[in-house]
């Protein structure tokens, strides 16, 4: 990722720090917003995408502590670093617990801390590499099976529901095949932001293989799951793609019973896939 690209929230209820460290990141390359505490600096992220969060621990309304615990509920890969004001009264480890990724105490030099908070975002991106699809950047399949994992313990432990909705482009070897890999490529982009824009945040979504994508909705019965589905292939019907004019996708449904593993669950969504294409495509089936 382009270094360009990064945007950086500071949390701080002093303007000094927050003014030192804005101008000690932007001269480093990256662009910062503000925030005087963690309440306005969680409105912000609401609207704004950020790349990394750095907050000071003593503030007003909400400390930077609760902050940390919060984006770490709400954004997982969220790189937040704690500025510890006064070593003693909260122990170095309460951030990392919280959330955080790394601290440092005041007061600091310069260097040390540009130097720190590079490591951060290069930590950071060696993790998203490892969890995301390169082309769509959207979650990768092996992040998704340790998700549907952890989602299927929950789902048996505590009697939840939970589906699996997977979809795949219809006729895409023609799409690669007419226009070329490159249009190819771009309607996997383009699909994969539309789909994104339409999950909810709990849900997980991913490339699963070529042109098949897989969406895992917790707290969700198969009748919303499917409903969702519907909608989904609705929307994808009438969009316009960049090279070619229309595309469409074929979807199956599978909602978790007792007794089902990552196989067993994902293979019934895969199955009723399948029902789908040989009905025609373009359409929803559940199993
Ligand atoms: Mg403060």
């Amino acid at each position: 990722m382009k270094k360009r690209g990064y945007k950086v929230l500071i949390v701080d209820d002093e303007p000094v720090t927050r003014d030192m460290l804005a101008t000690l990141l932007s001269s480093n390359g990256y662009k910062c917003d503000v925030a005087f505490d963690g309440k306005q600096a969680l409105a912000k992220m609401d609207s704004e995408e950020y790349s990394a969060v750095i907050t000071d621990v003593v503030m007003p309304d909400m400390d930077g502590i609760s902050l940390t615990r919060e984006i770490s509920r709400k954004y997982p890969l969220m790189p937040v670093m704690v500025i510890t004001g006064y070593a003693g009264k909260h122990p170095p480890d309460e951030a990392i617990k919280a959330g955080a990724s790394d601290f440092i105490n005041k007061p600091f030099a310069a260097e040390e801390f540009v130097v720190r908070f590079q490591k951060m975002m290069s930590d950071q991106e060696i993790m998203r590499l490892a969890i995301k699809d390169p082309l769509t950047n959207i979650y990768n399949r092996r992040h998704f099976n340790e998700e549907i994992r952890r989602e299927i313990d929950r789902a048996a432990r505590y009697e939840r529901k939970l589906s699996v909705v997977m979809l795949d482009i219809d006729h895409f070897k023609n799409v690669n095949d007419i226009f070329g890999h490159q249009a190819g490529d771009s309607v996997l982009c383009e699909l994969a932001m539309l789909v994104e824009k339409h999950i909810r945040k709990t849900d997980i979504f991913a490339r699963y293989g070529g042109e098949e994508f897989c969406i895992l909705m917790p707290e969700t019965d198969i009748a919303d799951a499917a409903g969702f589905a519907e909608k989904l292939r609705d929307i994808i019907e009438r969009s316009a793609f960049k090279n070619i004019e229309k595309i469409t996708a074929s979807f199956g449904v599978s909602e978790y019973r007792k007794d089902d593993d990552l196989f067993s669950l994902i293979k019934r969504a895969d199955d009723a896939l399948y029902i789908a294409k040989n009905k025609g495509r373009n359409r929803v089936e559940r199993l």
